[in-house]
């Protein structure tokens, strides 16, 4: 069980919730780190009295600076600050709870300091799988799921002898525009894209949840973390998200992890694994829902997720250059520029015309492949508007 724990990314939906399970079992916090919600995080820092924030945004850095000069807490900034959080030396648990794949480097960085990590940035395993996984073996640390499929299929592993799991069942909720059609999608806006069902979540996450990159990037996610090939992942759309995945072992017992909708059980699990702990999240009520619904995905409506396998079976940085397009793709769209098939579109694309692919990678190469295909999205698509 974690007792010190760093937050990156304390600001954002993941972080907040992290702050709410760190407040209840009275986990002490030795970094918080934000990329430019000052407000946020000088309350933060005045209520956990960290030893450091960083906060990425040199100018919003300096401004926090001086508004927590009464404090002891140091500010950092720039990347170097979210390094020294990553990497903090009284902490034994570092939560990456950052978007994107600025939250690949801070990862490793805490596996390298030793630190166990809590890992919700499912981008740092898309985009840099092989070396957080050959890092967290050689270092000894562990690393724990939050990502709620992800944790479901851990909680669902525990007990099991190691070569006993057949095939991983992942649940995806469909996103808001499940059910509809490619004409229907044509025209829909940001705002529409940006109601999910059933979480509350960050705005990249959502649109990845209403474009089904988000099980795409989820199922790259499970193969590193469960040393599972496409084939054996299946994605199940599950309106509902009360069965936050299973596992089918080779007797064909399936085992599921069922809950509210609720990202404190599984961000709680991670800071306390092995203990189960009283949780602030509701208790499930399951002869209230009457029924739970079932079916498969609709891979050519949702082009994200079979691109997202496609780039998986390839391997090497087909991952790293899909989720790259992606995050340019999302931030074209959140701006308004570009509509939102488009974005699978330009998934499509990046991996089409990806040419350059290697097996064996270092963190300079991914960040290389990381760059140039968000230049060429941007080179291509950040000029237009709608
Ligand atoms: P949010 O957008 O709500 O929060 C992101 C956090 O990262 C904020 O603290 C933000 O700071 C900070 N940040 C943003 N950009 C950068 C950057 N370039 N460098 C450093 N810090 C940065 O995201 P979520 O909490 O929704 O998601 C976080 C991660 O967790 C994602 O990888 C997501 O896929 C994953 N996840 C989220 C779930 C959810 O329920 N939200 C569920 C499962 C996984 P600021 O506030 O200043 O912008
Ligand atoms: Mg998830």
């Amino acid at each position: 069980m974690a007792s010190v724990i760093s937050v990156l990314g304390s600001t954002g939906s993941i972080g907040t919730q992290t702050l709410d399970v760190a407040r209840m079992h009275g986990l002490r916090v030795s970094a918080l780190t934000a990329n430019s919600n000052i407000r946020l995080l000088e309350q933060q820092a005045r209520e956990f009295h960290p030893k450091m924030v960083a906060v990425m945004d040199m100018g919003a850095a300096a401004q926090l600076k001086i508004a927590l000069s009464d404090t002891d807490i140091e500010v950092f900034c720039g990347e170097a600050g979210m390094i020294s959080a990553a990497a903090e030396e009284s902490c034994d648990t570092v939560v990456n709870a950052v978007v994107g794949v600025a939250g690949l480097v801070p990862t490793l960085t805490a596996i390298q300091a030793g630190k166990h990590l809590a890992l919700a940035n499912k981008e740092t395993l898309v985009a840099g799988g092989q070396l957080v996984m050959r890092a967290v073996k050689e270092k000894g640390i562990s690393l724990y799921p939050v990502d709620s499929e992800h944790s479901a299929i851990f909680q669902c592993l525990q007990g099991c002898p190691k070569d006993a799991l057949q095939k991983i069942i992942l649940t995806a909720s469909g996103g808001t525009f499940y059910g509809k059609t490619k004409d229907e999608l044509e025209n829909v806006n940001v705002r529409q894209a940006l109601q999910h069902p059933n979480w509350e979540m960050g705005a990249k996450i959502t649109i990845d949840s209403a474009t089904m990159m988000n099980k795409g990037l989820e199922v790259i996610e499970a193969s590193w973390l469960f040393g599972c090939s496409d084939r054996e992942i299946e994605v199940l759309v599950h309106r509902e998200s009360i069965i936050h995945s299973m596992i089918q072992l080779k007797d064909h017992a399936v085992i599921a992890q069922l809950g509210v909708p609720d990202m404190r059980i599984p961000i709680q699990y991670a800071l306390t694994y092995p203990e189960r702990l009283p949780s602030p999240a509701k208790a499930l009520d399951l002869s209230a829902l009457g029924s739970l619904t079932f079916d498969k995905p609709d891979n050519d409506t949702f082009v994200c997720l079979p691109l997202c396998r496609e780039a998986l079976r390839k391997g090497g940085l087909y991952p790293t250059v899909a989720n790259a397009a992606n995050e340019a793709a999302v931030a074209m769209f959140l701006r308004e520029q570009i509509r939102f098939l488009d974005i699978g579109e330009i998934v499509g694309e990046a991996i089409g015309s990806f040419g350059d692919n290697q097996t064996d990678f270092t963190l300079e190469d991914i960040l290389a492949a990381d760059q140039i295909t968000r230049k060429k999205v941007e080179q291509k698509y950040g000029h237009s508007s709608f």
